[in-house]
């Protein structure tokens, strides 16, 4: 049986890619693409979509998740934007309902593993700062993905950047956003795609690990994988290392 897949977002870049690479696939079946002026709800309904995929944008991603749960469709949101309050809503949301569904901060599998490994370099370098680069058109900042991994880090160890700095900022800025007690660089420019830099440090070494997404095929065999592992979980999941 194939699996029924709407795409919102579908005229965006990624959205473009997303509604592509489900034409290929002979699991899906592709049964709507739409953007900001349709009707979610009432598309997912005419269209019996099993999943719809989100590629939106931050201001529109929660209202988005909620009306693709309220319809009975299983999520799977690549928009980046969401917050921890947010996503415990949307959690609560799907478990009254017994509905899978994910959110993806970063569907590269390159990125999924360096940050499954940072989460444990945490532990033993528990000094580290990120710097995420991207296209100037992204609308937001810090990347979902910077988000994410700070809190995997925060996981890996209670002791970030302890005891903290303080030295003087003569910019505003200049040391970067703090979450989760680990500063965040955004760098935004023509010409790059999707990069992040995670750097620990420790006395006289440091350690850094890298991810350069420099195509956004990258993402597409997440997407796949995700829409084919949403069938079968019963809860709402944040991060594609769930369904690996
Ligand atoms: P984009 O090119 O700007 O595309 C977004 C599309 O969504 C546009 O066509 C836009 O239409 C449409 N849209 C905006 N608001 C909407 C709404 N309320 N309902 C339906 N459609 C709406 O952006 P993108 O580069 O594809 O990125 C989209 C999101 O995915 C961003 O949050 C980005 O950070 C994230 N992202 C995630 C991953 C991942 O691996 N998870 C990878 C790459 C990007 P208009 O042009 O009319 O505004």
């Amino acid at each position: 049986m194939k699996i029924n897949v709407l795409v919102n977002g579908a005229f965006g870049r990624m959205g473009q890619m997303t509604v592509a690479t489900l034409r290929e696939r002979g699991n899906f079946a592709l049964v709507g693409q739409i953007g900001r002026e349709y009707d979610l709800k009432k598309v997912i309904k005419d269209s019996h979509a099993d999943v719809v995929v989100d590629f939106t944008h931050p201001d529109a991603v929660y209202a988005n998740t909620k009306t693709i749960i309220e319809a009975g469709a299983r999520p799977v949101i690549g928009t980046s934007g969401l917050t921890m309050e947010q996503i415990e809503q949307l959690k609560i949301q799907c478990e009254k309902l017994k509905l899978g569904g994910i959110i993806a901060p970063n569907f590269a599998l390159g990125a999924v593993l360096m940050m499954k490994y940072a989460k444990e370099i945490a532990k033993y370098m528990p000094h580290v700062e990120i710097i995420e680069m991207h296209h100037d058109a992204k609308a937001d900042s810090p990347s979902g993905t910077a988000l994410r991994t700070a809190e995997l880090l925060a996981e890996g160890s209670d002791h970030l950047n302890q005891p903290e700095k303080g030295s003087r900022e003569n910019v505003k800025g200049a040391r970067g956003a703090n979450y989760r007690h680990v500063p965040i660089h955004a760098v935004r420019l023509p010409g790059l795609l999707a990069h992040e830099q995670i750097i620990f440090g420790s006395p006289g070494e440091t350690l850094t690990l890298r991810h350069d997404s420099i195509d956004r095929v990258c993402f597409m065999p997440g997407v796949c994988v995700a829409c084919e592992k949403v069938m079968t979980l019963n809860k709402l999941v944040v991060g594609l290392e769930q369904v690996l």
